[in-house]
């Protein structure tokens, strides 16, 4: 292990400096990058800056190359079980947020396992995704622990995406069943994550951003990291996750990455306007430049994207989709048409994303984890 924590290196990280160096990159520094077999965090600079735009095309072919050599032609599908919105905290772009005079549900038991049986109606699923706010006190570790006891039954492969949670607390789940874990830092840019989470546990940057070393101690399997792309500048974004997941696969080899870019989608907090936008062709950039830096991750879309955008980006890096998705707790059977954590963008049934993945020559594989696969 290095001696230095990404949350000390990440103290030290240039913000502005580095901004100007992306995007100070040319044509040149383009090509070298597309020309190379071993990627540095340089040539990734090249490959997310303005100066790569007229590229895109090589890029998606060399993005589609690498993917089918490492994955076939298979997409993953998932889908995500919102359990509660209850959150304390105070995320200024999310209608989940502490302020906001909503119906707080904490599904039971018993509504879980309603959830779970539509979610079987739908879709022959094998990897949920198992999602919260932020509520330690009644949605913690013991809740979580009981959720995945629930869900295991059905579903072989089991995700989070909830609050940081302890070393120990990472390592009790994962004891249990538990194969991934999701966190998004929302953004890297320390100086200003407090203006976007000013209050409650989710406003301490260094918490958070420690959380990714606390599971790679705990040996969680998977961890799947990522940006909220609207508050800070999304190269700059980029260029830090590329660092961390760095960082992350030397002082834990063993474990899978998973990265995705989601994009602010109304409804996450209506009263905030995104400081940044990143139109289709920009997130396809990103797409394939983390594809061509690392050939073996996992690059997940979800349906916040559109189906057009997510039909176009199957056979060209991605790996994994989600499908079918609610994003309120209780929204596939218990409670219809509460607040949605952000709207949805691809509607189409767990069926037809199936014949749109099918029609391109790529097969669905609904499970790529078994509990059985896991040494202690
Ligand atoms: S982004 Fe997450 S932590 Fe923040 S207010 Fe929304 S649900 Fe709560």
């Amino acid at each position: 292990m290095t001696n230095m924590d990404f949350k000390t290196l990440i103290n030290d990280f240039d913000w502005e400096g580095v901004r100007s160096e992306i995007y100070g990159k040319t044509a040149g520094d383009v090509e070298l990058a597309l020309n190379t077999d071993k990627r540095s965090i340089d040539d990734f600079m090249a490959m997310i800056s303005p100066a790569a735009a007229p590229y895109l095309e090589s890029m998606a072919l060399l993005s589609r190359r690498y993917t089918q050599q490492r994955f076939g032609n298979t997409i993953q599908f998932y889908i995500p079980l919102y359990l509660t919105n209850s959150c304390v905290n105070h995320c200024v772009y999310c209608g989940f947020n502490h302020n906001n005079p909503i119906k707080r549900i904490i599904l039971s038991e018993e509504q879980i396992m309603r959830e779970v049986e539509a979610i079987k109606k739908i879709g022959n699923f094998r990897h949920i995704l198992l999602v919260t706010a932020e509520n330690p006190r009644d949605a913690g570790v013991d809740y979580l622990e009981k959720a995945i006891h629930l869900v295991k039954p059905c579903f072989p492969s089991i995700s989070i995406e909830v609050q940081p949670l302890s070393e120990a607390d990472y390592r009790r789940l994962t004891r249990i069943g538990l194969n991934a874990v999701y966190c998004y830092q929302e953004t890297y840019h320390k100086d200003r994550y407090k203006i976007y989470h000013p209050k409650g546990m989710k406003s301490k940057f260094d918490w958070r951003i420690d959380s990714f070393d606390r599971m790679g101690r705990a040996g969680v399997h998977k961890i799947g990291l990522g940006a909220l792309i609207g508050l800070e500048d999304w190269r700059t974004e980029g260029v830090c996750m590329a660092l961390h997941l760095r960082y992350l696969q030397k002082n834990y080899w063993q474990t899978k990455y998973s990265l995705s870019f989601p994009r602010m989608r109304p409804h996450e907090g209506k009263n905030f306007q995104p400081n940044v936008t990143m139109s289709n062709k920009e997130l396809a950039q990103m797409i394939f430049a983390f594809r061509i830096f690392d050939h073996d991750i996992e690059i997940t879309l979800s349906t916040r994207e559109d189906k057009v955008f997510r039909d176009q980006m199957t056979s060209l890096g991605i790996t994994s989709l989600s499908a079918g998705s609610k994003t309120d707790p209780g929204g596939y059977a218990v409670y219809r048409n509460e607040l949605q954590q952000w709207e949805i963008n691809d509607n189409r049934t767990p069926d037809e994303v199936t014949e749109a993945v099918k029609k391109q020559g790529y097969e669905v594989v609904w499970k790529d984890w078994d509990l059985s696969l896991q040494s202690d």
